[in-house]
């Protein structure tokens, strides 16, 4: 039998391994149940023939990088290899925590995941456990019909992808020793489109401070909000040159660096509507596209401000760094992706393109972190991040036949 016919006569063995994983609750914030789902994964990649291993973060790191509050809620990593003697190594990856649930579910409960026409429902079915039971049944389907990849292969599954990677993939890239040479981040591209990068993010938080004063006397106060007000419609201009900047990408699409002005905007604390407004806030998300470099996005955004706010009478502001994330590219002429585009023609036919996503994910650890090539690509998903989030099963099959035929082909 060959691995191929094997995945189409074990299809709910994928969806039975689906189910299994979104049962288990890995909701992040805060990070629920990740001993669970990691004890799980290591047993899942053991039964598929690789040697597995979970990292526990410790309690130290995990209260200096996320706060005493997360210790109720231990993080892990798993790292998986079967070493079969190659010099080269194709690394996949997946995250395993999702996003909160809320909202009113086709099916109830978002954590029970029903099947109905071809379609597989729960949180995290297409945000990205659908791509590890695509992973995992491609790796059975290796052991069950003796086929040998052409490279070693390595598997990571990490967590909180959700909120910054810092304990997650960040954590993994410089402690885990990776022997990846190439890696497949099962998500950021789909169908024919395959990912070769991602935009970066700086998210910025600005206050504003005035002075209180009676609402009866304005005069004797500044108001804040007035400033704040300013300062925001100072930022077309920024806008207009950002727009000026541009990144062509392969399937010929023209990026441009953004900025979304505001997405949290608040009164600071003792706001009151006989109170001119002592404080305001507001915050910043600049999109950096794949020729930028993060710090000097940061460092153009904070002079912008800086400057800006000298022009305007009397506004006093600072400027608070929230995260940022760095984007991440690589020309698709490489080898490793005409492979990947071959492996997509010959599973799914068609003619693969290769695109930069507005979204970022994990790609950039190993893409700029590891500085080896790295691909997003997983199975086409619905709903992502909203209420009946879905995953079509056939396409979580074809994914899986097109890890498969990567790794049949794809020597280094
Ligand atoms: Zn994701």
């Amino acid at each position: 039998m060959t691995p191929a016919t094997y995945l189409d006569l074990h299809r709910d063995d994928l969806v039975a391994v689906l189910q299994k994983l979104v049962r288990i609750p890995t909701v992040n914030p805060p990070g629920r149940s990740y001993g669970e789902i990691t004890a799980l994964l290591v047993r899942e990649l053991s039964l598929a023939g690789l040697k597995a291993r979970r990292f526990p973060i410790s309690r130290a790191l995990a209260r200096r990088t996320l706060g005493a509050d997360s210790l109720e809620n231990p993080r892990y990593n798993v790292l998986g290899i079967s070493d079969l003697g190659f010099e080269k190594t194709l690394h996949f990856n997946a995250h395993f925590d999702v996003v909160p649930a809320g909202g009113v579910w086709r099916h109830e409960s978002p954590f029970e995941p029903a099947v109905e026409d071809g379609w597989i429902y729960g949180r995290g079915t297409a945000d990205m456990k659908g791509s590890i039971a695509s992973l995992l049944l491609a790796l059975r389907a290796l052991r069950a019909t003796g086929t040998k990849p052409r490279c070693n292969i390595e598997v990571s599954f990490t967590a909180d992808e959700e909120t910054d990677s810092l304990l997650g993939a960040g954590w993994l890239v410089d402690n885990a020793h990776l022997r990846a040479d190439y890696v497949v981040v099962m998500e950021g591209g789909e169908g024919s489109s395959i990912g070769c990068g991602h935009n970066g993010v700086v998210w910025l938080n600005v206050v504003v401070h005035g002075r209180p004063a009676h609402g009866s006397q304005p005069e004797h106060g500044i108001n804040a909000l007035e400033k704040m007000s300013a300062l925001v419609l100072e930022l077309e201009s920024y806008k207009r040159l950002l727009s000026r900047r541009s990144f062509h990408t392969p399937d010929d699409r023209v990026m441009h660096p953004t900025i979304n002005v505001g997405g949290v905007f608040a009164a600071g604390p003792g706001g009151k509507i006989n109170t001119v407004p002592a404080e305001a806030s507001f915050s910043i998300d600049r999109r950096v596209i794949a020729t930028e470099m993060v710090a000097a996005a940061e460092k153009e955004l904070r002079s912008f401000l800086t400057t800006a706010a000298r022009r305007i009478p009397r506004c006093r502001i600072t400027i608070e760094k929230v995260s940022e994330n760095h984007p991440c590219y690589r020309d698709p002429s490489h080898p490793f992706f005409a492979a990947m585009a071959a492996s997509v023609r010959r599973v799914r036919g068609g003619r693969p393109s290769f695109h930069v996503s507005t979204g970022f994910n994990d790609m950039h650890f190993f893409a700029e972190h590891l500085r080896v090539p790295t691909i997003g690509y997983g199975p086409i998903g619905f709903e992502m991040h909203g209420v009946d989030e879905r995953a079509c099963i056939a396409d979580l099959i074809t994914a899986s036949k097109i890890y498969l035929d990567l790794m049949m082909t794809f020597g280094g």
